[in-house]
Formats: structure tokens, sequence, C-alpha cells
């Protein structure tokens, strides 16, 4: 099993916020952009809901937020873009 995590294990650590649609990220976080440990490996929470419903990020693509707040993990907040 390549990602054993999924949206139901990271929705358990998120506060959804109603107005906004923000899924804020209550676990550990890097620069305030939401992490979590999976064995050996630290993953980006914002990745990983986005993954869970587009499939893989293609090579040389970054996750960026639309709504600006780096500990949400909404993957309708999220797009692809060239640049950090
Ligand atoms: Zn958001």
């Amino acid at each position: 099993m390549i990602n054993p995590i999924t949206l139901d294990t990271l929705m358990e650590n998120v506060i959804p916020v109603t107005e906004t649609g923000c899924w804020l990220w209550l676990g550990e976080t890097q620069k305030d952009y939401g992490r979590i440990r999976i064995g050996d490996e630290e993953l980006c929470t914002d990745k990983l809901t986005w993954e869970t419903q587009n499939g893989k990020i293609p090579d040389g693509l970054h996750l960026s937020h639309r709504c600006n707040i780096r500990c949400c993990i909404n993957p309708n907040h999220l797009f692809l873009t060239k640049t950090h």
C-alpha cells in the first residue's frame, strides 16, 4: 500500500470553517503548512488531500492555496502552479 492515509483519517484532525469552507489542520505544521508523519516519512497534508481527490501531482508542479491559509487542506481550495 503506497498511501494508507485516507481523507477520513485526515479529517479527524481538521476543523472545518463554515464561513470560508477551509479545513484547518490541527496536527503538526512546518512553516504553517500541515505535516503528518507516516512511518519514517513526513508528508504535506495539503498534498495528501489533493492526491486523494485528484491523483498524483505531476513533476514540476506545486500546490498553492486559493484561500491563502497555509494550514488549510480542503482540496477545493488548492490549485496546481509552476511556482511555489
Ligand atoms: Zn481554505
